[in-house]
């Protein structure tokens, strides 16, 4: 079986009736990158770039950012490089930066917060991403998005990050692409807001579950409650997907929903664009899809969003997945 899915690393991803899927991979090291080029992944739609920053004593600078960049971008060979900035706080450390005890760290002070807080780290982590663009198909995305200011605040240290470049010549690629997670609820209800601003949507449903739900995705003693099929997530990615059709803008998914084969009629039926997942699942997913067509699961998924609980959308979804097999 093993054997029969390594067959499928270089098939197209597409379902019978002809709908393509981008089925990238989420990485957090070069070494990642290795497994999910073997397994045919079309690009990388998530490079947790955090974990540059953990074991290690200081921040990492332009230079050092540049170099894993680049190489990352390079070994991609032109395939889409999503190069996410920061994501600390919450549950992620840095030996050598304070963060302050929080009675809330996942409503604190994390990721873009810390970010626009910041300016001097920010800033130097999008020169070295501005620098990789030009040794491949490099984007820029930034994380935990709640509002518009926040959108505007990023671009503008973008901009200022490639005049300063400019004034020292050095090449990248001025028309980059940056995009948004969205991964609050808040940047849901206003996705169609945020779509005026950005080149691409990444639903991160990991953390919009824990939000939408206000379930600690790390408390094991409400990890029951931890519910993705939950209606009132569907409704949250549902608005974000329209928003994005909407406006002609790029939609993907990176959360661990992306590679769970339940919910790819989902993301058919709504017509996402890309599936951006642990290496690991881009086999089991993309086997999934050749035999699911696209038009049976915009049937499915109509009826999902017309289900009050998360047992009713379990079954249909269940129900679905049996006619398949
Ligand atoms: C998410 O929140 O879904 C996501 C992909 O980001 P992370 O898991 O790194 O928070
Ligand atoms: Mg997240």
């Amino acid at each position: 079986d093993r054997q029969r899915l390594r067959g499928l690393a270089q098939v197209q991803a597409s379902t019978p009736d002809g709908k393509q899927m981008e089925l990238s991979a989420n990485i957090s090291s070069v070494k990642e990158l290795e497994i999910a080029l073997a397994y045919g992944a079309h690009g990388v739609g998530l490079f947790r770039t955090e974990f540059l920053y953990m074991d290690r004593y200081r921040f990492p600078s332009e230079a050092e950012q540049f170099v894993i960049y680049s190489q990352v971008a390079e070994k991609l060979d032109g395939k889409p490089l999503i190069i996410r900035t920061l994501d600390i706080g919450g549950d992620k450390h840095l030996d050598y930066f304070n963060l302050p005890d929080e009675t809330n760290p996942f409503l604190g002070y994390r990721a873009i917060r810390i970010s626009l807080d910041r300016k001097d780290l920010f800033k130097t982590q999008l020169r070295a991403i501005l620098r990789a663009s030009n040794h491949g198909n490099v984007k820029v995305m930034y994380p935990l998005i709640s509002s518009v200011e926040e959108v505007r605040a990023a671009k503008e240290v973008l901009e200022e990050a490639k005049l300063e470049l400019e004034a020292e010549g050095l090449p990248f690629n001025r028309s980059i692409e940056s995009g948004i997670m969205i991964e609050l609820p808040a940047a849901a209800l206003i996705a169609d807001v945020l779509a005026e601003e950005v080149d691409f949507f990444s639903i991160g449903t990991n953390d919009l579950v824990q939000f939408t739900l206000a379930v600690d995705r790390m408390n094991d003693q409400i990890s029951h409650l931890y519910e993705p099929f939950h209606p009132a997530v569907l409704r949250a990615i549902r608005m974000t997907v329209e928003a994005a059709k909407q406006r002609g803008i790029h939609v993907g998914v990176c959360g661990e929903m992306a590679g769970d084969i339940r919910a790819l009629p989902i993301w058919l039926g709504l017509d996402v664009d890309e599936l951006s997942m642990s290496a690991g699942s881009i086999l089991q997913v993309k086997e999934r899809l050749l035999r699911t067509r696209q038009q049976a699961s915009r049937v499915l998924t109509e009826q999902l969003h017309k289900c009050s609980s998360s047992a009713d959308i379990h079954a249909r979804l269940d129900e679905f997945s049996d006619q398949i097999d």
